[in-house]
């Protein structure tokens, strides 16, 4: 049977959370997606168990998302490692020190196991690794740094370059914006796919589900990652992206099958569960039908975890739906017939 998914976040309150828990349940979702963000880590500790505990009491599994940890995943919110840091964080091709932890640092790996084993210890089964990424930015709304930038020329990433191309990083001259050269997509790619090998290995061997999104960018994008790579990974059990057609100015149907069909080539012959979100948030005024459509292609076409990213239309934040109930009550009925056709 289809597995029904929405994300959750934006609320601390316990008596609220039992409300919302019922509202879930009765808009046919099978799983919650808890974004457990570094603030949570820090101050949150027994109020996010209470809601992992309530949610596999309510029968329903219980995924942690890393939300915008460390600023290497999805996710609104600022990070607590990086001002702490520094000598661990991301630089840029402009010489920025990007509000980010790179990946090849020791200290960015101690403290993902640290999240790891809280997230799995306070009772979530399945770690939700979120758009995993280098430094964006374009994501930035406090426009950190031209949309040209780009990681990692941090000591480590310099050092490890050198030894496996035999030749330093290219050195930007005062007014120049470097472009990427294949060595250098390269090195990002190796980055990434390195950290999130030991890290879901990690999640795995303490007894989580791995599921993992990733961005639907063409592949000479400079945010893209290897799919195939990735999914290799050991431990890795779902694997999907997000092709937001309302956000990407796409149609629904056609960005939803194209990206559809690259999910199913990675997941069939690894037999990986194949996953797909759409867009709650952002959705115009009439168009909210285009939900029940995405998602009914998606299923279609193979996808056998489905999820929506935020309640209500996405109402608690910036980016709402502009009528988030009848968002909410379209992924609800959709929901409820692909589930029980
Ligand atoms: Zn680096």
């Amino acid at each position: 049977m289809i597995e029904t998914g929405v994300s959750y976040f934006a609320n601390g309150w316990l008596h609220h959370f039992e409300r919302d828990l019922e509202d879930i349940l009765a808009h046919n979702c099978t799983y919650i997606v808890h974004c457990f963000s570094e603030n949570e880590m820090v101050f949150a500790r027994q109020r996010t168990t209470q809601f992992f505990q309530k949610t596999r009491n309510a029968g329903l599994g219980c995924w942690a998302n890393p939300w915008a940890v460390m600023g290497l995943f999805g996710g609104e919110q600022f990070s607590a490692f990086v001002p702490r840091n520094p000598d661990a964080c991301q630089m840029l091709s402009t010489g920025q020190r990007a509000p980010a932890a790179c990946p090849s640092a020791p200290e960015t790996r101690a403290a993902m196991r640290l999240w790891l084993d809280m997230a799995i210890d306070f009772g979530a089964d399945t770690i939700f690794w979120d758009e995993p990424h280098l430094y964006i930015p374009d994501w930035d709304d406090l426009h950190f740094a031209p949309d040209s930038a780009f990681a990692c020329f941090c000591p480590r990433c310099r050092d490890s370059f050198q030894s496996r191309f035999g030749q330093p990083l290219p050195q930007a001259g005062p007014g120049q914006a470097l472009s990427l050269q294949p060595e250098m997509r390269q090195h990002r790619e190796d980055l990434m796919v390195d950290f999130l090998s030991e890290m879901i290995g990690y999640a795995h061997d303490k007894g989580a589900k791995n599921a993992i999104t990733l961005l639907p960018v063409d592949d000479e994008a400079n945010e893209s990652l290897p799919w195939d790579r990735i999914a290799d990974l050991r431990g890795l059990d779902i694997f999907g992206t997000d092709p937001y057609w309302f956000l990407h100015d796409k149609d629904c149907e056609s960005f939803v099958h194209e990206q559809m069909k690259k999910t199913m080539a990675v997941c069939e012959s690894r037999g990986l569960t194949p996953h797909f979100w759409a867009q709650g948030f952002g959705i115009p005024s009439g168009r909210e039908d285009e939900l029940e459509t995405g998602f009914t292609v998606a299923v279609e076409r193979g996808a056998q975890s489905i999820a929506v990213w935020g309640m209500h239309g996405n109402a608690a934040w910036d980016g709402a739906s502009e009528n988030p109930e009848k968002v909410w009550d379209v992924v609800g009925t959709t929901f409820g017939k692909l589930r029980n056709p």
